[in-house]
């Protein structure tokens, strides 16, 4: 794991944009079922340009420059991010992974569990992955994109 090309999908019903190996599968922000429904919008060779992209996707196109400028300043994405929360989780999700990168809603929980969080873990991965942070592997596992 870790090479190999990524595509970033669009879900025709919500609009939002997530990343994922091979075809799509359903999306992790409404649910919906895609399968040849998502829109495959770019394929890409790194987890980082993945990140980059579904990060992209999902700005608004009146910020994406902004975005653009941060991402070759080589400024952490997270910075973006105004809301504390946020960045919390996302310190939560990497908190969550083994050694090979890889979490399940049952790491996650743990983390939430071990913090005292009352978030629920499914919504916590299914926000890393619109932020890019997370891309699903298979049904149960996701990789950390770093
Ligand atoms: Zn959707």
């Amino acid at each position: 794991m870790g090479n190999g090309s990524f595509n970033v999908i669009r879900c025709p019903a919500c609009s939002t944009c997530h990343g994922r190996k091979g075809a799509p599968g359903s999306c992790p922000h409404c649910g919906q079922h895609l399968g040849e429904h998502g829109e495959v919008l770019k394929t890409v060779h790194s987890a980082e340009a993945l990140r980059i992209e579904v990060s992209l996707a999902n700005t608004p196109a009146e910020l994406r420059d902004a975005l653009r400028q941060r991402i070759k300043g080589n400024q952490p994405l997270s910075q973006l991010n105004e809301e504390t929360p946020s960045r919390i989780m996302g310190k939560w999700v990497v908190d969550s992974k083994n050694a090979e990168g890889v979490l399940t809603v049952q790491s996650v929980q743990r983390t939430l569990d071990q913090n005292h969080s009352n978030l629920d873990a499914v919504e916590v991965i299914e926000q890393a992955e619109v932020q890019g942070m997370l891309v699903r592997v298979d049904e149960v596992r996701w990789m950390l994109l770093e």
